[in-house]
């Protein structure tokens, strides 16, 4: 007995209510479209399903070659800084909204396709993705989510058949991306660029009624908006520095509205502690190094809000005034958003005095930085060491004097062990793993990709037979991921 297919609705409201950033495009063809990876749990939570994603007409919803009857895929454009320069045009060059979904926690969801085609905004480039970084999105995105951070994430990686041209032939990839949208900075950007205040009011208006309503009811809704997107990415960031994450390309069109992680290109999880950090090929100044994402994302506000000013008062001094007022917000929220979190990874009480707490966290990363520790297992060796065993957390440090002097500190307070282990992941996408699994994945072996997902989706459960996955790479200070994104 066959079932009749299932209608998928996709809204248009994006493209309807600002058709002057929504340029309609259909995506390109993929000659042999074949499913790689599909995230179930996901596609459930957006009313797709899984069963149907992986027939032949699902599998053509995801690369966009079938596109629901009432759906209008969209380029959207968007400016933006990349690394310090403005560019007045970006756009999607290879990636299209195909629209809407209803998710059942009842707010909206984007259907977005990355690696769709060539669009109006693709200058020189093909409009193609390669699968390798294509898995390596979905990938990070889940561990992500798993992690509680908010973030974009991958419904699924559809390899096209078609060759792509970097340095090398690679196999190409669609990625099909759930997200609360892709309202950037960049978006807004583009906007005030235009000179066009309804067109900007109409967009700030959207961004409001699909993330941040509560603005609608304020005294001044556009300074309003401007405060929650500050609370948000202040939020954001401090979740980034705390499990150890490098954005890597933190431009103003990678920053959203909503919040949430997006466009995961050469990202990575430190190894050892290192404020320095930096993964990206092309980030040849260390301008978006692990240490300085908080000040980045306070930059790209800033630009946030001098798009934004024309809204927020006609007066431009009294504008100025409200959103340099407003951008101050940042630190403080950053900052006790960042030292709950490293209270809560050091397993103590929240109430314990911050003269107490702030030194102990201070000397802790003098120590973890001098002595090269990993970032990630560090933590839960010192859950080990709350619970009475300090070798493991002793043994990982050259300077012993230097932490024995702090653990002693640090037992004094008497930290909570289970309460560290429910902050502390054992499994993040570490680089040797994720470009292992990537690798196999282009040549067509999906096997360490699923071992890595397994592993990354249930990262605070310690699991046996996943020990490598817990286990610190070979320490390589010239690792980076190439800007193949
Ligand atoms: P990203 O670094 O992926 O955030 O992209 C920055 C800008 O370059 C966006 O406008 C992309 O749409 C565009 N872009 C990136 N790769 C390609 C490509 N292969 N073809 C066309 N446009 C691209
Ligand atoms: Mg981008």
């Amino acid at each position: 007995m066959s079932t009749a297919p299932p209608t998928v609705v996709l809204g248009d409201e994006f493209a309807r209510t600002l058709p002057e950033l929504a340029l309609p495009r259909q995506a390109d063809e993929a000659p042999a479209p074949h499913l790689l990876v599909l995230d179930e749990r996901l596609a459930a939570e957006v009313g797709l399903d899984p069963d149907w994603l992986r027939g032949p007409e699902g599998v053509r919803l995801l690369v966009g070659n079938h596109v629901p009857d009432g759906a209008t895929p969209v380029a959207q454009a968007y400016a933006g800084h990349q690394f310090g320069h403005y560019s007045p045009r970006l756009g999607d060059g290879r990636a299209l909204l195909l629209g809407e979904l209803a998710h059942v926690d009842g707010h909206p969801r984007d259907l977005h396709l990355k690696g769709s085609g060539r669009t109006p905004f693709s200058r020189g480039g093909d409009g193609l993705a390669a699968v390798g970084p294509m898995l390596r999105e979905h990938v990070v995105g889940a561990a992500m989510h798993a992690l509680g951070i908010p973030t974009t994430r991958s419904l699924a990686v559809v390899a096209t058949g078609r060759p792509v041209r970097r340095e090398t032939v690679l196999p190409g990839a669609v990625l099909a991306r759930i997200a609360s949208s892709h309202l950037r900075v960049g978006t807004f950007q583009y906007a005030r660029a235009t000179d066009d205040v309804d067109l900007l009011r109409r967009l700030a208006d959207h961004a409001i009624a699909r993330h941040h309503p509560a603005a609608a009811r304020a005294a001044n809704p556009y300074l309003a908006l401007f405060e929650a997107v500050v609370a948000a990415q202040a939020s954001l960031v401090a979740r980034w520095m705390l499990v150890g994450f490098v954005h890597g390309v933190m431009n103003t069109d990678n920053t959203t509205i909503s919040g949430e992680t997006i466009d995961y290109g050469p990202c990575a999880f430190l190894g050892a502690f290192d404020p320095t950090a930096v993964y990206s090929s092309i980030d040849h100044a260390g301008r978006y190094a692990y240490g300085n994402q908080p000040v980045v994302a306070e930059w790209n506000l800033a630009r946030l809000a001098e798009a934004l000013l024309p809204l927020v008062d006609d007066d431009q001094d009294r504008a100025i005034a409200s959103a340099v007022e407003a951008l101050g917000a940042f630190r403080p929220a950053y900052g006790a958003a960042w030292s709950a979190g490293m209270r809560a990874k050091l397993g103590l009480a929240e109430g314990l005095d911050d003269a107490v707490a702030s030194p102990l966290v201070d000397d802790l990363l003098v120590l973890l930085r001098d002595n090269r520790v990993d970032h990630t297992s560090f933590y839960r060796r010192l859950g080990d060491a709350a619970r009475g065993d300090v070798e493991r957390a002793r043994e990982v440090f050259l300077d012993l004097a230097g932490i024995d002097g702090w653990l002693a500190r640090w037992r004094a307070l008497a930290p909570d062990a289970d309460a560290m282990d429910r902050v502390n992941p054992v499994y993040v996408p570490r680089n040797h793993l994720v470009e292992e699994a990537l690798a196999a994945g282009e040549r067509g072996d999906l096997g360490p990709l699923e071992r890595l997902l397994d592993a990354v989706t249930a990262p605070y459960d310690e699991r046996p037979g996943f020990d490598r996955y817990a286990a610190p790479g070979p320490e390589d200070p010239d690792y980076r991921t190439f800007c193949g994104t």
